[in-house]
C-alpha cells in the first residue's frame, strides 16, 4: 500500500495557485504549521489549462502539474460559487465570469451573477440561495494524491457589500451571519482553529486536510 501523504514541520509545500486572494488565505491558514511555503507564481510555474468540468478534476490538474514541475508536494485549490436558481452556475467557471476581455473584474462577475438571478426572477432571499465550494488536492510527484472538499451555504446579496476578502466575497452572505464575506476579516471568514470545522468553503476543506495530512495540527 502506498504511504499516506503527510507533511511535517519544515517540509516544503508548493501552493499551486496564481490567485493572490487564495494565496493570502492559504498562507494565513498554514502559518501555524511551520512549513516552508512557496507559490507556483514564485517558482515561475506556468498556469495549466483548467480543462476539467468539476472542481475535483481542475484541482487535480493544478496540483499534479505543480508537483511534477517542482518535484515537490503541491497543494491546489479549485473553487467557485454555485447559485441554485441558475442551475449551479457559474460553478467551475466562476473565474471566467469575472473576465472582461483579458482583464479580471470581480465587479463585472458579481453583476453577471446578479443579472442572471434577475432574469430567473430570483428576487427574495429564499430564491437567492447558493454556495461557495472549494476542492483541495494534495499531490506528490510520485503520483499519490488526496482530495478534500469544503462547502458553505448562503444567500446572494445585491448590491455587493464590503471591501475585505477577494473575488465574489462582497456578494455572498453565509447562513447564520448578517455580514457578507466582504465585510468579514479573514479570521472571521475562516473561523478556523485546530479541531474546528471552519466557516468558509476553503477553511472547511482545509480542516479536513489538516486532520489527514498534518495530524490534526498536533505536533508529533
Ligand atoms: P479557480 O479556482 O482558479 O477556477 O477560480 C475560482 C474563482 O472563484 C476565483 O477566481 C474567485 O473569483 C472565486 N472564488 C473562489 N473562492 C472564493 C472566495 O473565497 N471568495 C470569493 N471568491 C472566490
Amino acid at each position: 500500500m502506498a504511504a499516506p501523504l503527510t507533511l511535517r514541520r519544515g517540509d516544503r509545500l508548493v501552493l499551486a495557485t496564481h490567485n493572490a486572494g487564495k494565496l493570502a488565505e492559504f498562507k494565513q491558514l498554514l502559518a501555524p504549521f511551520g512549513l516552508e511555503l512557496v507559490s507556483a507564481g514564485e517558482l515561475g510555474l506556468p498556469e495549466p489549462e483548467e480543462t476539467g468540468t468539476t472542481f475535483v478534476e481542475n484541482a487535480r490538474i493544478k496540483a499534479r502539474a505543480a508537483a511534477a514541475a517542482s518535484n515537490n508536494i503541491a497543494l491546489a485549490d479549485d473553487s467557485g460559487l454555485a447559485v441554485d436558481a441558475i442551475g449551479g452556475r457559474p460553478g467551475v467557471y466562476t473565474a471566467n465570469w469575472a473576465m472582461s476581455g483579458t482583464v479580471r473584474d470581480y465587479g463585472i462577475g458579481m453583476r453577471r451573477v446578479e443579472d442572471s438571478l434577475q432574469a430567473a426572477g430570483a428576487t427574495t432571499p429564499k430564491d437567492r440561495r447558493g454556495s461557495f465550494n472549494a476542492t483541495l488536492c494534495l499531490a506528490h510527484p510520485d503520483g499519490r494524491e488526496v482530495v478534500y472538499e469544503g462547502k458553505v451555504e448562503g444567500t446572494l446579496v445585491w448590491p455587493p457589500r464590503g471591501d475585505k476578502g477577494f473575488g465574489f466575497d462582497p456578494s455572498f452572505m453565509p447562513d447564520g451571519y448578517d455580514l457578507t464575506f466582504g465585510e468579514m476579516s479573514s479570521d472571521e471568514k475562516h473561523s478556523w482553529s485546530p479541531g474546528k470545522t471552519g466557516l468558509s468553503h476553503r477553511a472547511r476543506a482545509f480542516a479536513k486536510f489538516v486532520e489527514d495530512a498534518l495530524g490534526g495540527g498536533v505536533e508529533h
